[in-house]
């Protein structure tokens, strides 16, 4: 059994996994703010199981908060950090950049400052798809980036470089994992796959940005913590990886599977573009098959059938 600190664990992606490391009989310790970036109330539905775990402990902070941060890892005896915890969105990011350079880069940094200080040498990064920027798809990790299309795009990108130097100044294991994407039960409100199920099930349009030949590289969360796991099991020194599902989907071959398991009819507004994103992303998975034996195991019907079952159930409860 392992001692593991998630920051972001009540929001979508650090939800499923401390529910699995909990599953697998590791202590979890939770840190998370609660932050308004979408309803606080969505993510105390998400620690609610968790919260019935003896080994899970929730504690509701800020990950900039250094002599905190510091005092967890020290009292917690802490293993390996899991860090999620970030402002996510490439969108909002435009508007507001500042925020994004002091949770996504200094929220970074500072945890690495308490690992190195606390002697904990494994350190895993949610680094994004959108690092690769204006690349051509399918996306490699050795492909020099491209341009970075966000302030978004550009703090991952920075702190990726962040965990590579203090794996280089400190021996700290750090992966940092590149998601593709990524869907599901829990999925935040601000995501396209679920702000389309809630406009199509309540009779509205839904709006796509740009011509509609846009396409996404869905990943299934599930398939996402199967290489976060195997990723605490790598000892290596430094190493990026791909998470996605290598499956590119067009956005209206998308629109059309939800319309379909909602079994109601889609109405589509198109918008200009909007800035920051990229028209296709599309994940290169040999690294992560090599080296993490992963392989996504949800095709996109299914976890759009998965995710419909579970919208259906939680609207109707809340
Ligand atoms: P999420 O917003 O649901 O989860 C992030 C959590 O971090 C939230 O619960 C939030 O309250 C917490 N948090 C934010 N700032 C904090 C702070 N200063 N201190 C403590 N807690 C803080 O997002 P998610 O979709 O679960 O994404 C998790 C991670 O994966 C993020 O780093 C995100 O950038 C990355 N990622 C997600 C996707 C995706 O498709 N969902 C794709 C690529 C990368």
């Amino acid at each position: 059994m392992s001692s593991i600190l998630v920051t972001g664990g009540a929001g979508f992606i650090g939800s499923h996994l401390c529910e699995r490391l909990l599953l697998l009989g590791h202590e979890v310790l939770c840190l998370d703010n609660f932050n308004n970036s979408y309803d606080p109330a969505i993510k105390r539905c998400n620690v609610a199981k968790a919260l019935r775990h003896s080994h899970y402990r929730l504690v509701e902070d800020d990950i900039l908060d250094e002599s905190l941060v510091r005092g967890l890892l020290k009292s917690s005896g802490t293993d390996a950090v899991v860090h999620l915890a970030a402002l996510a969105g490439v969108r909002r990011s435009i508007l507001t950049p500042l925020d994004y350079v002091d949770v996504d880069i200094k929220g970074t940094v500072s945890l690495l400052e308490a690992c190195q200080k606390n002697n904990v040498k494994k350190f895993i990064f949610a680094s994004s798809s959108s690092v690769y920027g204006t690349c051509r798809p399918p996306f490699r990790e050795d492909a020099a980036p491209g341009a970075q299309t966000s302030p978004y795009a550009a703090a991952k990108h920075c702190g990726e470089l962040y965990c590579r130097t203090y794996s280089l100044l400190y021996g700290i294991k750090a992966s940092c994992l590149r998601f593709f994407t990524v869907y599901g039960p829990r999925q935040r409100p601000d995501m396209a796959i679920r702000t389309f199920t809630k406009a199509i099930s309540e009779g509205r349009d839904i709006f796509i940005y740009g011509d509609g030949s846009s396409s996404r590289d869905y990943t299934y969360v599930d398939d996402i913590v199967d290489g976060i796991i195997a990723a605490l099991d790598l000892d290596r020194e430094f190493e990026i990886f791909n998470l996605g599902n290598s499956n590119t989907v067009n956005i209206m071959n998308l629109v059309e599977i939800l319309g379909n398991k909602l079994k109601k009819e889609v109405h589509i507004c198109f918008l200009p573009e909007q800035q920051g994103d990229v028209p296709a992303t599309c994940a290169d998975i040999g690294k992560a098959a090599g080296l993490l034996g992963y392989s996504p195991k949800v095709k996109l019907e299914e976890g759009i059938e998965r995710f419909v079952g579970w919208y259906m159930n939680y609207s109707d409860e809340r």
